[in-house]
């Protein structure tokens, strides 16, 4: 197959810069190109974009979504050795390659990017999960970014899209559906990396909602969903107990049972209850 640029394979960059993969820092490589510029077509119309990359690696999805014509990528990642391979992919594509070195929880992406802009990762497992919530929960909506691409470990993927009444539905799903539209866009079994982590992979697609699908405090709506499938196999009326007034009359009033449990509960009512105990 044609490669997408004409720079080295991945093999080859892996091979001159000594980047054997670190576990403690999540490194399961994309070295197909071809794959990596399909997920960099996941992440949509990239050329009027700029695009935040976390942990580029090697590079492999970097260069996807500078050949896809991203107009601007900046990369956050925190090894240094993969530093100087960035760098040969920013020499052939001047001016739109920025690379920092550093960690991706520690950066604020609008001090370098300019809006509209899109996030796209084969993020580090680790902060995975941290760093999705944190661009769903900001205080003002809509947020930095337009769309989030990006790869989880497939049962992470299943939570985000969940439906009610299933095991995967929890904070992750009514955090992510309610102000973005979700779905998984591509399945990857362990062998498309290297080295091939324990579990499947999925990218995960989300376009941000212009503005959330039901008015709520997002840090009302997160308290209560992390209390209610903390403990999900306990009724409401237990597992919310204290965090507003009188739990059971708020439930009540919203029209959720008391005796339901989390996993019952859609999206909408949640918005509800939390609009309920922020005005109790
Ligand atoms: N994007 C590359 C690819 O697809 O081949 C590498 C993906 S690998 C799963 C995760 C990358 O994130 C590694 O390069 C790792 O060094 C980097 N990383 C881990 N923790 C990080 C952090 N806190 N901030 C930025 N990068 C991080």
């Amino acid at each position: 197959m044609a490669a997408i640029d004409a720079l080295p394979p991945l093999r080859a960059v892996i091979a001159e810069h000594g980047l054997s993969a670190r576990k403690a820092l999540g490194q399961n490589f994309l070295l197909d190109l071809n794959l990596t510029a399909r997920i960099a077509r996941a992440a949509g119309d990239l050329a009027a974009c700029d695009v935040l990359e976390i942990g580029p690696g090697p590079g492999g999805l970097t260069r996807g979504l500078l050949a896809e014509g991203a107009r601007r990528v900046l990369a956050v990642e925190k090894d240094a050795r993969c530093i100087p391979a960035l760098a040969q992919i920013a020499e052939a594509y001047p001016g739109r390659l920025e690379i920092v070195e550093g960690d991706a929880l520690a950066i604020d992406p609008l001090d370098r990017l300019t809006p509209p802009i899109r996030v796209a990762a084969n993020l580090p497992y680790n902060i995975g999960t941290e760093l999705l919530v944190r661009w769903l929960t900001p205080r003002d909506w809509p947020p930095f970014w337009e769309s989030l691409t990006l790869m989880f470990q497939r049962e992470v993927a299943q939570r985000i899209v969940a439906q009610p009444g299933s095991k995967a539905y929890g904070r992750l799903a009514i955090l992510a559906q309610w102000r973005s539209d979700a779905r998984i866009v591509l399945d990857l079994p362990p062998q498309a990396f290297t080295p091939p982590p324990k579990v499947s992979s999925a990218v995960v697609h989300l376009t941000a909602l212009p503005s959330p699908r039901f008015p709520a405090d997002p840090a009302v709506l997160s308290r209560l969903v992390a209390a209610g499938f903390n403990q999900r196999r306990k009724m409401l009326r237990a597992s919310l107990r204290g965090l507003a007034g009188d739990m059971e009359d708020l439930l009540t009033a919203v029209g959720i049972p008391p005796t339901a449990r989390a996993e019952e509960i859609e999206l909408e009512r949640w918005c509800a209850l939390a609009r309920a105990c922020a005005n109790s």
